[in-house]
């Protein structure tokens, strides 16, 4: 365990942004979670587990302790069928995929380049190009913070969806993950139902081809949070009704969307994008030019600055369409979870 001199986040947060906490701790193990989550001198303090902070936006100084996640170590083993690979939660997920792609675990490589650690990643059950972490996750092993005691659930309790799993309903601030194992098929199923994959569907196609594609598509759409701060998409998808989403089309005929159970799923960047928000900037904060979902940090966004376009946006996309975008991102203001809705007067409509 390492208690850090510098309280500052911004080296822990993909925004940059420059906030602070009362404490930053790195934990190396699960005893050091266990000491920090025991220990008498924090007991009366917040604390938060951060992965690689990719998710996350800090909306002023943390008040509490921040757990940096530094849990290593990664162990396979397999059966007829599968490899399971079992991965400490403090690995970085990007360089987990290119290790499996290098090493002949194959089907995980749909969710290249997707920042943060892989004990983050059952957490909203990241997905792109197609797979979700659900699709390969056999189960999530936890330190209880009530018992410190060490749980696994297996996959159908994790109760992942669209962005979604138990960890972010009954779990909140009750466990941290610290191993996920993947189940990873040894008769490899390529996932190339999403359009620019398509040029891959033959039989000659390899995982490290699938590996290099999403990689060169994600390069060209994405800024690189190392570059230019950012968490990815801020938005969610909206999932509207079928009745509401055949009126949107009466006005917006291209309106892309495609079935859910529930109804219909937009893509939130068309809403932003088609709103003329691409490059629109509340001081330095920008809806990044390229990709409308994504808002940036040009290099002297405050959290507020972002705050102030997120929700900017958000009301923008309500007016005009009448759909209230959900933030993916996860803020932390006073030491708690907040929300835009919480954080700005709610709009009479
Ligand atoms: C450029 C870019 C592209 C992205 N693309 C995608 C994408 O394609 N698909 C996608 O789904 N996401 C995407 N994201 C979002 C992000 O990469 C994922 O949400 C990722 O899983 C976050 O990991 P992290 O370690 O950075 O989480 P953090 O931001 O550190 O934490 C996120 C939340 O999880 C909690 N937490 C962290 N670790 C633990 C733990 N061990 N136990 C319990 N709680 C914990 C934190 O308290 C916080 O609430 C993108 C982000 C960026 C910057």
């Amino acid at each position: 365990m390492q208690i850090l001199l510098n309280k500052t986040l911004k080296p822990y947060n993909s925004f940059s942004v420059n906030e602070s906490a009362d404490l930053i701790i790195q934990a190396d193990s699960i005893q050091d979670l266990i000491d920090i989550w025991s220990d008498k001198k924090y007991t009366d303090m917040t604390k938060l587990p951060l992965g690689r902070g990719s998710n996350t936006l800090f909306c002023n100084h943390f008040n509490g302790v921040v757990v940096l996640n530094r849990l290593f170590g990664k162990s396979v083993t397999e059966t007829d069928t599968d490899y399971l690979l079992k991965i400490s939660s403090g690995e970085d997920w990007p360089a987990l995929v290119e290790w499996c792609v290098d090493n002949g675990f194959a089907g995980i490589e749909n969710l290249a380049m997707i920042p943060g650690c892989a004990g983050s990643a059952p957490i909203q059950n990241i997905g792109a190009y197609g797979l979700e972490l659900k699709d390969i996750c056999e189960s999530v092993e936890y330190l209880d913070l009530e018992t410190l005691q060490i749980k696994t659930l297996k996959n159908s309790e994790c109760l992942f969806g669209y962005r979604e799993s138990i960890f972010k309903h009954e779990l909140k601030d009750r466990c941290i993950i610290t191993a996920i194992t993947l189940r990873l098929n040894k008769q490899w199923q390529p996932v190339l139902a999403y359009g620019p994959l398509s040029d891959l569907r033959n039989s000659k196609t390899t995982p490290k081809n699938v590996f290099d594609k999403i990689c060169e598509i994600r390069s060209k759409k994405l800024p690189d949070p190392n570059v230019i701060g950012n968490a990815g998409s801020f938005f969610k998808n909206p999932v509207i009704s079928e009745e509401h989403y055949l009126a949107l089309c009466e006005t917006y005929p291209n309106l892309p969307a495609y079935d859910v159970t529930e109804g219909k799923k937009i893509a939130a960047g068309w809403l932003i994008d088609n709103a003329g928000l691409k490059g629109f900037k509340i001081n330095g904060a920008q809806v990044h030019q390229e990709q409308a979902l994504v808002l940036i940090n040009t290099g002297t966004a405050t959290s507020e600055d972002i705050l102030e376009l997120a929700n900017y946006v958000k009301n923008i996309v309500l007016d005009m369409y009448d759909i209230e975008l959900e933030h993916e991102v996860r803020f932390y203001l006073n030491g708690e979870e907040s929300f835009l809705s919480e954080l700005f007067d709610e709009r009479t409509h």
